[in-house]
């Protein structure tokens, strides 16, 4: 995403990242990448994200490279509230 850091080490903890991600299953897609929200968890004190915007099941992590991004995912995320993946 434009002006997001691009890799992990540069994300900032607290703050919400909206990354491309893989599907959880490539073989049943017809893209390459979804969009989900990065978030920090400070008891893991990992990155992780749930489901892609769209509701589909995606990999844990950004995927790097390009792709295929779905529609419906940046559909969504042309509607998400801000504040939502602005810093807490
Ligand atoms: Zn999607």
């Amino acid at each position: 995403m434009t002006g997001k850091p691009a890799v992990l080490d540069d994300y900032v903890p607290g703050r919400k990242y909206v990354v491309p991600v893989a599907p959880l299953d490539p073989a049943t897609e017809r893209v390459d990448r979804h969009l989900t929200v990065l978030i920090w968890d400070p008891g893991t004190e990992e990155w992780g994200n749930g489901v892609a915007l769209c509701g589909r099941a995606v990999a844990r992590g950004p995927a790097t490279g390009e792709g295929d991004c779905c529609r419906d995912c940046i559909t969504i995320l042309n509607i998400y509230p801000r504040h939502l993946i602005e810093q807490e």
